[in-house]
C-alpha cells in the first residue's frame, strides 16, 4: 500500500518535471530560433515620448557581395538596394556579414543621444550626415577598448551632433547575435532613465559580492566544501552577468577586447562547471543517485570543454555550443532537483525553487524577446532578478544544509558521549563488584589460611607429642636436646639430662595387663611434669617405660635435686588404677654437659650409663654420671 502511494506521488512529480522540462526546452529553443528575427520595440510611442525614447524607421543593406564597401559608396547605392524594415526590430541572428542601416532623425530643439541597447556588438560605425552634407563619424564596438566610447554606457551611446534633420548611416559587423535596437533619447531623459538601471545593477552585483564574501567566510570557518564551490559558482555567474549586461566591459575589463570577446562563453561555461560541483555536493548525489550524478558530471565536463573552446574558437562558433548546451543543462538540473525533491531529500525543494527562479527569469526574458510578453522591465531586469533570487536561495540552502549536518554531527557526538558515559558507569559497577568479590575472597582465604595455620600448628604439636602420655616424644626430644646442647656451648652455660626407667614394669604389665600399664604410664607422666616445672624444662617419653627430662641452664647438683624430687614424686604416693592402688618406683641416671662432650649423643650416653648403674645398684635410686 505504502509503496503504491509513494510510486503514485513520484509519478505525478515526474509528470510535472517533464512538463516543466518541455516548457523550458521549447521556450528556450524557440527563443534561440527567433533571436534573429524578433525584437519587438518596447514602445513605439514616438510623439508622446512617454518612454523617453523613440525608434526611427529603418532601411538596411546587407553587404554580402562587398563586405568592405566604403561609406562613400554606400551613400551612392541605388534606392532599390536598400530594404525597408520600418519599425520591425533589427535582429538578424548570428550573421557575420556586415550590415548597413540607414534612418532619418527628425529635427528637435533639444540635445539627443542615439542608443543601441545591446552591449555585445563587435563593430559599430556611425555616420551622421547633415542636410548640408557634413559627415560626423563615431566608431564603437567590443573590438575597441571601452574608453574609446563617446558616452560611457553599458550599451552603445553617442551624442547626435546636430538638432537639424539628418540621415544616419550605421555599419554593424559582429560575431554575436546581430541585434541593433536603435533608440533616440532626449539626453537628459536618457541619463535620468539610467538611474534605476544602475541601482538595479548595483543591487544585483552587491548581493552577489555579499554572497561570495559571506560564503567564503562560511568556508573559512567551517571548512565545508560546498560553501567554497558555491562562492566560486556565484563569482562566475556574476562575471557572466557582467559580460551580458555590458557592466563587465565597462568596469572590469575595459581594455581587454580579447576577454570581452570570449567572456560570455568562458564565464558561462565555468559558472556551469562550478554549478555541477556545487549541486553534487549540496544534494550529496554521489551517494543518493549514481545515475543523476553521472549525468551531472558529463554536463560539467562538457561545460568545461566549451569554456576551453572559447579560448581558441571564434565566438560565432562557441555561442552555438553554449546555447543548446545551456538549455539542456539547465533543464537537466531542474528535473534533477525535482527528482531529489520527490525522493524526499532535505532542502531539495528550496534548491529546485532557486533553479526554477533562474530558469523562469530566462523564460520571461525569452518571452519578452519573442514579443509574447511586453515590457522594458522584463527585458532589462528579469534575468538579474531571477539569478539574484537563485543566488540568495542557494546560499540559504547551503547554510541550511550545513546547519542540518552540524545538528546531525552534534547529535552523533552527544550519543557517543552518552554511550561512553554508560560504558564508564558499567565499568565502574563491574569494578566495584570485582573489588567486593576480591575482598570476600581475600577474607575467605585469610580464614582458610588461619585455620590452615591452626591445623599446621596442631599437626606440628601432634608430631611432637607422644600419643599415650601427652608428653613430648622422642623426635622432639632429639631436636630439643640438640638445641639446648648447642646453646649451652654458645653461652658457656650448663645443661643436664635425667634419664628415667620404671622398675619392673614388665612384671606390672604381666600381672595387671597392658591397660593398667598404660594407665600407670599416663599418671607417671603427669607426676614428672608436676615436678619439672621450670620454664625450659622438657619432659619426654624416650620410649616404652623410659623417660627423659632436659633441664636447660641446670648444673649437675641442681639436676640431681630435680631427679630426687622426681623419684620421690613417683614412689611416695601409689598410683590409683582399676585394680586398686599400685606403688611404682623408678630409677634415674643424671648427666650434665662436660667439656669432653662433643655432641648430644655423649650426654645421652652418660645419662644412660648412670641409669644402668642405678638399676644395677638395686633400682629406686639415682646415679649421677661420673665426671
Ligand atoms: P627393669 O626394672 O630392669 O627395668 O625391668 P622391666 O621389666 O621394667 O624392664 P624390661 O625392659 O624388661 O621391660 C619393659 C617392659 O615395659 C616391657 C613392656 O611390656 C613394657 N612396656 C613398654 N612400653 C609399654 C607400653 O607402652 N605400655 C605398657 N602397658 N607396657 C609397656
Ligand atoms: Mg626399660
Ligand atoms: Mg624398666
Amino acid at each position: 500500500m505504502i509503496a503504491m502511494k509513494g510510486k503514485r506521488r513520484w509519478l505525478s512529480i515526474q509528470t510535472i518535471a517533464y512538463f516543466v522540462f518541455t516548457l523550458f526546452t521549447v521556450t528556450l529553443l524557440s527563443s534561440l530560433a527567433f533571436n534573429a528575427q524578433a525584437d519587438t520595440p518596447l514602445s513605439d510611442n514616438w510623439s508622446g515620448r512617454s518612454s523617453g525614447w523613440v525608434s526611427p524607421d529603418i532601411w538596411f543593406y546587407k553587404a554580402e557581395q562587398q563586405p568592405n564597401i566604403e561609406f562613400s559608396e554606400v551613400q551612392t547605392l541605388a534606392a532599390e538596394q536598400w530594404q525597408f524594415l520600418g519599425q520591425e526590430p533589427v535582429a538578424f541572428g548570428y550573421d557575420l556579414t556586415p550590415y548597413w542601416l540607414r534612418f532619418t532623425i527628425e529635427p528637435a530643439d533639444f540635445p539627443r543621444v542615439l542608443q543601441i541597447e545591446y552591449p555585445l556588438l563587435d563593430d559599430l560605425q556611425f555616420f551622421f550626415v547633415s542636410t548640408a552634407g557634413d559627415v560626423a563619424q563615431a566608431h564603437m564596438g567590443d573590438r575597441l577598448p571601452f574608453n574609446k566610447r563617446p558616452v560611457a554606457a553599458d550599451g552603445f551611446v553617442v551624442d547626435i551632433p546636430s538638432v537639424e534633420t539628418h540621415e544616419v548611416y550605421l555599419r554593424v559587423e559582429t560575431t554575436s547575435s546581430l541585434r541593433v535596437p536603435v533608440r533616440i533619447w532626449e539626453t537628459a531623459q536618457f541619463h535620468e532613465a539610467q538611474g534605476p538601471r544602475y541601482v538595479a545593477i548595483g543591487l544585483y552585483f552587491g548581493v552577489l559580492i555579499c554572497m561570495v564574501i559571506y560564503n567564503l567566510f562560511g568556508y573559512a570557518v567551517t571548512r565545508e566544501a560546498s560553501f567554497f564551490t558555491y562562492s566560486i559558482y556565484v563569482v562566475f555567474t556574476g562575471l557572466l552577468m557582467a559580460a551580458l549586461s555590458g557592466v563587465g566591459f565597462r568596469y572590469l575589463w575595459p581594455n581587454s577586447i580579447w576577454l570581452q570577446d570570449i567572456a560570455i562563453i568562458f564565464f558561462g561555461g565555468l559558472a556551469f562547471v562550478f554549478a555541477t560541483i556545487f549541486i553534487s555536493q549540496l544534494l550529496n548525489l554521489r551517494e543518493h543517485s549514481k545515475r543523476w550524478h553521472r549525468g551531472l558530471v558529463l554536463l560539467g565536463i562538457l561545460a568545461a570543454g566549451i569554456s576551453v573552446c572559447s579560448l581558441f574558437l571564434p565566438y560565432s562558433i562557441t555561442i552555438y555550443m553554449l546555447l543548446p548546451f545551456a538549455v539542456v543543462a539547465c533543464a537537466y538540473v531542474m528535473v534533477l532537483g525535482m527528482a531529489m525533491w520527490a525522493r524526499g531529500m532535505q532542502h531539495a525543494q528550496i534548491f529546485t525553487l532557486a533553479w526554477f527562479a533562474f530558469l523562469a527569469s530566462i523564460m520571461f526574458n525569452s518571452l519578452g524577446y519573442l514579443g509574447i510578453l511586453d515590457g522594458q522591465f522584463i527585458q532589462r531586469y528579469a534575468i538579474m532578478l531571477g539569478s539574484g533570487i537563485e543566488v540568495l536561495l542557494l546560499s540559504w540552502v547551503v547554510t541550511l544544509m550545513y546547519s542540518a549536518e552540524r545538528t546531525e554531527r552534534l547529535g552523533a557526538q552527544e550519543l557517543a558521549l552518552q554511550n561512553a558515559l554508560a560504558a564508564e558507569e558499567a565499568q565502574r559497577v563491574l569494578n566495584e563488584e570485582l573489588e567486593q568479590r576480591v575482598t570476600q575472597r581475600t577474607t575467605e582465604l585469610e580464614s582458610v589460611s588461619v585455620s590452615l595455620q591452626k591445623a599446621n600448628a596442631e599437626l606440628e604439636r601432634k608430631s611432637n607429642e607422644d600419643g599415650l602420655t601427652g608428653l613430648f616424644n622422642r623426635r622432639f626430644f632429639d631436636v630439643r636436646l640438640h638445641e639446648e646442647f648447642n646453646r649451652s656451648i654458645r653461652n658457656h652455660s650448663s645443661v643436664s639430662l635425667v634419664m628415667l626407667d620404671i622398675d619392673h614394669f614388665k612384671q606390672l604389665n604381666d600381672q595387671h595387663g597392658h591397660q593398667v600399664g598404660d594407665d600407670i604410664l599416663r599418671q607417671f607422666s603427669t607426676r614428672l611434669r608436676s615436678v619439672a616445672t621450670r620454664v625450659g624444662d622438657v619432659v619426654c617419653r624416650y620410649g616404652g617405660e623410659e623417660f627423659a627430662v632436659i633441664l636447660p641452664a641446670t648444673n649437675a647438683q641442681e639436676a640431681e635435686k630435680v631427679a630426687l624430687r622426681l623419684l620421690s614424686a613417683v614412689r611416695e604416693q601409689p598410683f590409683t588404677c582399676t585394680v586398686g592402688e599400685l606403688t611404682v618406683t623408678v630409677s634415674a641416671g643424671v648427666a650434665s654437659i662436660h667439656s669432653n662432650m662433643n655432641d648430644p649423643a655423649d650426654l645421652i650416653k652418660a645419662a644412660d650409663k648412670a641409669l644402668y648403674i642405678a638399676k644395677n645398684r638395686g633400682r629406686n635410686q639415682l646415679t649421677s654420671a661420673a665426671l
